[in-house]
């Protein structure tokens, strides 16, 4: 089986990556914009595309032969103090870099290329908080609203979809047990003492999981990492079942 990461120099995409290389019979490629940070993260730019997901050409390319992607791309918001006392945090963002531009149009360019290409999956790491526009993340080009309606795209494209939204991400060792949600419920009411977060690594392991599990096909969840209690082994098969299709 051919995967392809998106957003594969990212900290999150990079762990994806990794982790699907480490699994037998997939052959997992990275697609990202720089060839001296994949070496850097990855060791080799063996296996990985170059370019942009705001050139569909380069996209296709990517996608031929593809039977899943995983998408982990997303704009980066440079965010500086308020600029006076009490207003919200300044913002800025790369040229081309809007959340508009990358978690909207881009997202749509790579489910548009996927599907040209006859890819059969698509795992979509996103957000949780996009239920609320009023969000503070909103502050930052709307970021949330924007990847929500890719979300919906994707699920109105037909190709099956794994659509995990994340609790804030930490960069601490994964391997914790997994709390699955939806409707940002878990945010209205925090399930563990120790907020909802979830470290990077998680999410990747979700992202494998998701992979290889028919439950996680169409189905959007919230995910969460349980501070207190530290497990090897998830019941993926059990997480997925309780995630449920649409929004
Ligand atoms: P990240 O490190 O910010 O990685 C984003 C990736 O997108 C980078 O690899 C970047 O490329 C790539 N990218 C941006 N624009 C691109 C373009 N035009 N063409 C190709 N690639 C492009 O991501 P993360 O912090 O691990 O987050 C993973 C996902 O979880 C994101 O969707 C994020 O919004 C979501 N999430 C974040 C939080 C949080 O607390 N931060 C919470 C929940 C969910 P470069 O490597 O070249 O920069």
């Amino acid at each position: 089986m051919k995967v392809l990461v998106t957003g594969a120099t990212g900290r999150t995409g990079s762990l994806a990556l990794k982790k699907l290389r480490a699994v037998d019979g997939i052959s997992a490629y990275g697609f990202a914009r720089s060839e001296e940070k994949a070496k850097d993260l990855l060791g080799s730019a063996e296996n990985f595309y170059f370019g942009s997901i705001s050139d569909r050409n380069s996209i296709n390319e990517a996608m031929n032969d593809c039977d899943a992607l995983v998408i982990l791309t997303s704009a980066q918001p440079q965010v500086t103090p308020p600029p006076a006392p009490g207003a919200p945090p300044g913002c800025s963002f790369e040229p081309g870099g809007t959340p508009e531009e990358v978690d909207y149009q881009g997202q749509l360019n790579q489910i548009d290329a996927a599907k040209a290409a006859g890819v059969q999956h698509i795992v979509l790491v996103g957000s949780m908080g996009g239920t609320n526009e009023n969000h503070p993340l909103n502050l930052f080009g709307k970021i949330l609203i924007w990847k929500r309606k890719a979300e919906q795209y994707l699920i109105d494209s037909g190709i099956d979809y794994t659509i995990i939204r994340a609790g804030g991400l930490i960069d601490e060792p994964g391997g914790r047990s997994l709390l699955v949600g939806k409707n940002d419920e878990m945010l209205a009411n925090p399930p563990t003492e120790g907020g909802t977060v979830i470290p990077r690594e998680d999410v990747a392991e979700v992202v494998v999981q998701a992979i290889q599990h028919m439950e996680a096909r169409n189905k959007a969840l919230d995910v969460i990492a349980n501070a207190s209690e530290v497990k090897d082994a998830n019941d993926f098969k059990a997480l997925f079942e309780k995630a449920s299709a649409g929004l």
